[in-house]
């Protein structure tokens, strides 16, 4: 099975993606998170990234779809995998069709998440992670760490994203309308778009994901 899961920032792309990972075993591939690994590590790749991503802007279609070309290589996406943040641009999208069209492995779903603007602020601003495992948090939202400021699975030092601060939402908010909210249309077209709306509270919304993308597979060829 590939996956996409497509929604703005804040959406909860992440929070989703745990439930296809757990039903389906497939791994999923972040680009924000392989992006910001690459920036925590240094690597020429961070240092390419980081100004764009500090800003709320896109890192550039070519970095981002060699990245992803990369993973696609790895052995563990042979059972399929999730894309979440990817693709973000028509170019990005176009470019992944020509690298699953060469393995094979076409994409069966698009799996939309539908959350109004001042849900997508709620949680963008509420939203923590551990520095030291990475587990995610929301302080607005019924998923705080028990102890303020601490990770519950590690004891890490829980903290804020960098491009998760007022300003920067803004930015991100308004790049998605513009570049990546024609993909909706795209791939509705293409007859793979499934929109699930997901406000509400998480166990329910979580509920409906999975019963949604379980659906979508029924339905996909
Ligand atoms: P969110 O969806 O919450 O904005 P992500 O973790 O998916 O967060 O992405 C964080 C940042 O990483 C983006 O704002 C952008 O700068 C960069 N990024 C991630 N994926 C892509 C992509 N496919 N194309 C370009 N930039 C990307
Ligand atoms: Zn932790």
């Amino acid at each position: 099975m590939q996956f996409i899961l497509l929604g703005e920032p804040g959406a909860g792309k992440g929070t989703y993606a745990s439930v296809l990972i757990r039903k389906f075993q497939i791994p999923q591939i972040s680009t924000g998170d392989i992006l910001r690994s690459a920036v925590k590590a240094g690597t020429p790749l961070g240092l390419q990234a980081q100004d764009y991503m500090k800003k709320g802007l896109l890192v550039p279609d070519q970095v981002v779809i060699g990245l992803v070309k990369e993973r696609l290589k790895q052995a563990d996406t042979a059972k399929g995998f999730i894309l979440d943040g990817f693709p973000r641009t028509i170019p990005q999208a176009k470019e992944l069709e020509n690298l699953l069209q060469e393995v094979g492995r076409p994409i069966n779903a698009v799996l939309k998440i539908e959350v109004c603007r001042k849900t997508l602020i709620e949680r963008l601003t509420g939203r923590r992670s551990c520095k030291s495992c990475g587990a995610g948090y929301n302080v607005n939202t019924g998923l705080p760490p028990k102890k303020a400021g601490v990770c519950d699975k590690c004891g890490g030092e829980i903290i804020q994203r960098a491009d998760d601060q007022p300003a920067t939402i803004e930015n991100r908010l308004n790049v998605y309308q513009k570049e990546t909210a024609p993909l909706v249309e795209y791939y509705e077209k293409e007859g793979l778009l499934k929109r699930i709306p997901c406000e509400g509270p998480l166990d329910e919304v979580l509920k409906r994901f999975e019963k949604a993308s379980l659906a979508a597979v029924a339905s996909s060829k």
